[in-house]
Formats: C-alpha cells, structure tokens, sequence
C-alpha cells in the first residue's frame, strides 16, 4: 500500500472519486479533481493531456484504442498498433499503480 499524492497541492488523495489520473509526456500524474480543475486553466495545461485518463470515459477510450491497436498490428500498420496501444498500457499502469491503492 502506498499513498497517492496531489501534484498540485501535494496533500494526499484518499478517496477514489476525488482522484484525476492524467498522463506528463511518458508518466502519469495525479490530482484532486479540484485541483485538476485549477491546473487546466494554467499554462501547464500545454503539456497534460486534455482529460483525465481514469474514470468511464478514460476506460472506454482505452477499450477502444486496444481493439484499433489489435486492428492495425494485424493488418499493415504493426508500428501504428503499437503506438496506439500506449494509450491501453498507460491506462493499466494508472490502475496499477494508483487507483488500485484506493480500494
Ligand atoms: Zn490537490
């Protein structure tokens, strides 16, 4: 069990539905969603990813990227598939090793 701190505010999270998992380049970082909130509307919004990648929308857009990603390693466009399954494996790695220390 570790414990999950706020990027922002640097206060930890201990409630689920209060976290933010979004991705910085290669890592994932996290925040309260007020927080969040606050961050987007800094410049720093210019390097995190648009929307959290945790939550329903986060899941679904992760089955969907791996069913694409599935599609084009299959078909002609292996080294796209593989780009594309990073967006799976970065939402697998935030259940890991976030969300999954929640519950
Ligand atoms: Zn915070």
């Amino acid at each position: 069990m570790k414990n999950i701190y706020c990027e922002k505010c640097s206060a930890e999270i201990t409630d689920k539905s209060n976290l933010v998992i979004t991705t910085y380049f290669l890592t994932v970082k996290t925040y309260h969603d007020s927080c969040y909130s606050k961050t987007l509307k800094s410049w720093e919004t210019l390097f995190l990813g648009n929307e959290p990648i945790n939550g329903t929308s986060g899941n679904v857009k992760a089955i969907l990227a791996f069913v694409l990603a599935m599609i084009l390693i299959l078909g002609p466009y292996a080294l796209l598939g593989v780009v594309v399954l990073y967006i799976p494996l970065m939402r697998l790695y935030a259940w890991y090793s976030i969300e999954r220390q929640l519950e």
